[in-house]
């Protein structure tokens, strides 16, 4: 389900678990692990599109949570392969069985601000 009354819009809610997944585009997010390559034109419009992209995320996490919604964020990249979704889709059944506090000690999530 994709929730476009929530901030942020997030690309999946689970409504019963007060849960929001969202998956980030690594170099629309400025991925760490993946250090994408700036496009050589604009690289200064693309450097701030991106700061802007992970000041949003931080912003729309602190108002999800405030909410009373938790916030899964995936990136592009964990999704990629049989090991990386298998993980990823762990971390998902775990956050929906669990209590958010279990979770975030057991699931180690991207910390978003
Ligand atoms: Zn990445």
């Amino acid at each position: 389900m994709h929730e476009k009354s929530l901030p942020g819009c997030p690309d999946f809610v689970f409504v019963s678990a007060h849960l929001a997944v969202f998956v980030d585009g690594c170099f629309w997010h400025g991925c760490p692990i993946c250090k994408r390559t700036m496009p050589a034109t604009n690289a200064t419009f693309w450097r701030s599109k991106i700061q802007r992209n992970k000041s949003r995320d931080v912003i729309v996490g602190r108002q999800l949570r405030t909410c009373g919604i938790r916030v899964l964020r995936l990136w592009e990249h964990e999704l990629r392969g049989t090991v990386g979704l298998e993980d990823a889709i762990r971390r998902l059944t775990l956050l929906l069985r669990k209590d958010k506090w279990c979770a975030r000690r057991d699931l180690n999530l991207r910390p978003v601000g």
